[in-house]
């Protein structure tokens, strides 16, 4: 099957009727062991120092794994994807838009699947037939959460992961539901996790994995993973279509759309607290501002750039943070 590249979550069921195997350019980029060649390569190419590393990286792992076809979210994802669309155009790369669309209305959604369905010559009850398999895929990701922030036998890290390929199902759906069903088997048998501060991820996914490890080596753990888990998709059993499956997928929408989840999550899964990452020079760090206002949660904000470990002054925040978590647990009791 021919390879399809995506800049982020897409309806992957037109795609995958349509006879690609979907492949997430991000994944690409954070999983390789070299990941800076690909900023290096997207550098070389003329992208400027101050832009986000994710958007180089994408450009970079689609050069260098010589991926013919892309899809690029131009609306509701990220300002610099249109631009990066452009220049794929440029090296000879077909690029086939996609959009969430601003003004978010079933109307509105359903007219963008439509054309995308179009675009590919993808018929309704198709991909159909397609979402229905994959949302059976689906709720081994739900499972693997609730076994996360319910039974805590899975760690944060394994939350972020497990959830996060699911936007291209790692490029083999059989495999992949069969990997998920492999860690709900072992993750069963774990004794659970102890600690004392149940945390929020929210944001991007992280350029440094390693913040999951480091939370751990304190009294603290994540059981809860914004953006990931929407990348799973997991309120689709609910979806009566496909229509319906990407209109109730908060992070392309209104913050209004997307803070109500997560207040509802932070109340579910009781939380303590919430870091929230943002990227060099993405401009939704400034959603900060609304989410700390907005939260009804003590917020961390951290940045990350083109490093993929913490660096010490934000393990020193970090740290910082979650000792102030302790003693406001602590004296609340
Ligand atoms: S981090 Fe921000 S600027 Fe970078 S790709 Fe994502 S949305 Fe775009």
């Amino acid at each position: 099957m021919k390879k399809i590249g995506l800049t982020t979550t897409v309806p992957i069921e037109i795609l995958i009727a349509a006879g690609y195997t979907p492949v997430d350019l991000n994944n690409i980029f954070i999983a390789s062991d070299n990941y800076m060649k690909y900023i290096d390569i997207a550098e070389k190419d003329g992208f400027p120092k101050n832009m986000c590393a994710w958007i180089k990286g994408i450009y970079g792992a689609c050069i260098d794994n010589d991926i013919k076809e892309v899809v690029g979210v131009v609306e509701g994802d990220c300002s610099n994807t249109k631009v990066l669309v452009d220049v794929f155009k440029l090296r000879g790369i077909k690029a086939y838009p996609f959009s969430f669309p601003h003004r978010h209305t079933m109307e509105e959604v359903k007219n963008e699947i439509n054309e995308f369905m179009k675009l590919f010559d993808v018929k309704y009850d198709d991909a159909e037939r397609v979402r229905e398999r994959l949302n059976m895929i689906r709720e081994l990701a739900k499972e693997i959460d609730r076994l996360t922030y319910d039974e805590s036998v899975i760690s944060g890290f394994e939350n972020h992961l497990y959830q996060l390929c699911l936007s291209d199902f790692n490029g083999d759906i059989g495999k992949y539901e069969s990997d998920m069903k492999d860690l709900i088997k072992t993750a069963s048998k774990r004794e659970p996790i102890k600690k004392k501060l149940k945390l929020g991820y929210i944001g991007v996914p992280p350029m440094m994995s390693d913040i999951y490890e480091y939370v751990e080596n304190f009294d603290a753990r994540f059981v809860y993973n914004e953006v990931q888990r929407e990348f799973a998709f997991p309120r689709a059993d609910k979806a009566v279509d496909i229509y319906g499956q990407y209109y109730d997928y908060t992070y392309p929408y209104n913050l209004d759309f997307r803070i109500k989840e997560l207040q509802k999550q932070i109340n579910k899964r009781e939380l303590d607290g919430i870091i929230h990452y943002t990227q060099a020079f993405c401009y939704r760090a400034t959603e900060y501002i609304i989410l700390k206002e907005k939260l009804n949660i003590p917020i961390l904000n951290i940045e990350g750039d083109k490093l993929n470990v913490l660096d010490a002054r934000t393990k020193l925040r970090i740290e910082a943070f979650l000792d102030m978590l302790v003693d406001l647990k602590e004296t609340s009791k």
